[in-house]
């Protein structure tokens, strides 16, 4: 896609990803703003988040700017969603979607129905900000940009460890470090850093965790209670599903924290024997092969059966 001809003379633009925000849906926000401050300076660009988005990010430009509050309701000429996986995953920025003139979706969800106007929904790239890098004009890219995207790689790519991770992936994290920012300390403050209670709530998921399927599965849950005793959010709950996954022999880890009664966010995580997108769709939820979520109703265990019915099934 060509980016700056499919935005073309629009005078305005509301640039929003999903709900619960994370590591490349911030950066690839922040990195179309940033974009377009050099490309289109007279543009009014407005990027659109839930309240609290993390603070990890706020060495991003243009991360003080974003608007929290989805007001005031006006119309923008254009739309750009990104790492939205689905509508229902816009949350409060629908609004703005519905009301554009015209809409534009980036993205890297295998799962992605093609939802706008015009779509560049590419499986095989590791993050949204990779799709973003090849619809970028070179002479309007600078430090702000490559810093932004480079963030956006560093966290879907699990610090370039997973699958997800091409050779052009590699390319393109060599053409962005030449741009000068400080990429180490961007992966251990922002990617491997805790805080203390985040690293207590870690081990105690850890210590609770239950193997089954012979060992090829891991579950572990997070309670409202403990998430209020440990005074955490749920964004600071990142990364508790993938030290699951890392434990040996285990091919699906599943993590999941009360979202409400009988309500829970589930994570899930594959070694790439089991499609955990295709389990999180059938319960409505999406993502890609190896990395998956959905919230389910149910008792904790309801939703461990309903899950592990169709893992099991693909395992074999
Ligand atoms: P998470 O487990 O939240 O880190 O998400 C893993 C992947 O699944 C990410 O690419 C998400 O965008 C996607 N995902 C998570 N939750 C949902 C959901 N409820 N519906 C669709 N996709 C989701
Ligand atoms: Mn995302
Ligand atoms: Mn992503």
């Amino acid at each position: 896609m060509d980016l700056l001809k499919e935005i073309g003379n629009a005078k305005s633009v509301a640039i929003a990803g999903h709900i619960r925000p994370d590591g490349d849906c911030i950066s690839s926000t922040l990195a179309v703003r940033a974009y377009l401050k050099n490309a289109r300076p007279d543009m009014k660009v407005t990027v659109f988040t839930e309240s609290n988005p993390p603070t990890i990010f706020s060495y991003l430009e243009g991360y003080d700017e974003m608007n929290l509050t989805y007001s005031p309701k006006e119309k923008y000429d254009l739309f750009i969603a990104l790492d939205v996986s689905s509508l229902d995953r816009l949350g409060e920025s629908m609004y703005f979607f519905e009301n554009a003139d015209k809409t534009i979706c980036v993205d890297h969800h295998e799962t992605n129905p093609g939802f706008a106007d015009v779509n560049e929904i590419r499986p095989e790239a590791c993050s949204t900000c990779e799709v973003l890098f090849d619809t970028f004009e070179k002479e309007h890219m600078n430090i702000a940009v490559a810093e932004c995207l480079f963030s956006g790689i560093v966290h879907d790519s699990g610090v370039f460890q997973y699958s997800n991770m091409s050779r052009h992936s590699f390319n393109i994290v060599g053409e962005l470090v030449e741009y000068g920012f400080d990429g180490p300390k961007i992966i251990s403050e922002t990617f491997y850093e805790k805080t203390y209670v985040q690293n207590q709530i870690m081990g105690r998921a850890l210590l609770e965790s239950i193997l089954f399927m012979d060992g090829k599965c891991i579950v572990s849950m997070v309670d409202r209670k403990m998430m209020e005793f440990y005074n955490v959010l749920p964004k600071h709950l990142d990364g508790i599903v993938n030290q699951l996954k890392n434990t040996r022999g285990v091919e699906v880890a599943i993590f999941m924290y009360e979202l409400g009664t009988q309500r829970y966010k589930v994570s899930m995580r594959s070694g790439g024997k089991v499609n955990v997108a295709t389990v999180a769709i059938m319960f409505g939820g999406g993502g890609h092969e190896r990395a998956a979520g959905v919230e389910m109703n149910g008792t904790y265990y309801d939703v461990i059966n309903a899950l592990s019915r169709e893992i099991e099934k693909q395992m074999q």
